[in-house]
């Protein structure tokens, strides 16, 4: 597990398997977890990770509802966990899908855990909206189109966005269930100008981006949706995995 400080009120832990990162963002004495590294002592070791900086836990944010970003409830008990309004009705929609999701991972990986997830009744965030930190406000914004559901965080203050599974540096863009390249493309574009405005955007795999870096990385991705059903893979994002996701995109298109 890595662990950056990106800021004095921003930390990001990136777990060993995916890259699938965790933003740590305090404002005063109010601090939340979006997302969640993903294997057991990562998640044990969250807590410490807060303590060691300081910030005293409030809550738990989630980008989307897909059970690896859904995690970090192992580590701090039954806390409350914010979502987007679409992030809730998927949840709903499907009980105890991620809870089932991890269990299947866990079993093909031979990997053991306390106790099984519960994700307790997220509570639903307008978005677009705000939700209140401190004397400060985290900005969400819609970020659908990898799937049905999400919201990407704008931490102004500190000039950091986390995306969610978007702007991925390890994956190319992914049109999964419920999600569609209009709909992804859309995402791209709302991202686009706070990207330029932004310090370092965190996506929800793999390593953190500076501005110049992601912007081309959503440049490549819109060129790669676009270019549907033909498009080329991004020279960094090749591999035999990615291939597979690109087979599973021309599906869905
Ligand atoms: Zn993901």
């Amino acid at each position: 597990m890595r662990v950056v400080g990106l800021h004095r009120d921003v930390i990001v832990v990136t777990s060993r398997i995916w890259q699938t990162t965790c933003t740590i963002v305090r404002r005063e004495h109010e601090c939340f977890v979006i997302d969640s590294p993903v294997l057991p002592d990562e998640l044990e070791m969250l807590p410490a990770v807060l303590e060691h900086a300081g910030f005293q836990f409030t809550g738990l944010l989630a980008t989307h509802a897909d059970w690896d970003h859904l995690l970090a409830g192992l580590a701090f008990g039954s806390a409350p966990l914010g979502v987007a309004e679409t992030t809730a009705a998927r949840l709903a929609a499907e009980p105890g899908a991620a809870a089932r999701e991890l269990r299947a991972f866990d079993e093909e990986h031979y990997v053991q855990r306390s106790g099984p997830l519960s994700l307790g009744r997220p509570q639903a965030l307008p978005v677009p909206g705000h939700c209140e930190i401190g004397d400060a406000q985290i900005d969400l914004h819609p970020a659908d189109g990898h799937t049905a559901d999400g919201m990407a965080a704008w931490i102004p203050w500190a000039r950091v966005l986390v995306c969610g599974d978007y702007l991925s540096p390890v994956e190319i863009p992914w049109i999964c269930d419920g999600g569609s390249r209009a709909t992804y493309l859309a995402t791209l574009r709302r991202l686009a100008p706070i990207v330029d405005a932004c310090e370092h955007v965190v996506p929800g795999h793999g390593a953190v981006l500076d501005p110049a870096r992601a912007a081309a990385i959503l440049r490549e991705d819109v060129a790669y949706l676009e270019s549907l059903p033909g498009g080329a893979l991004p020279i960094a994002r090749r591999s035999a995995h990615q291939r597979a996701i690109h087979a599973e995109n021309l599906e869905r298109l």
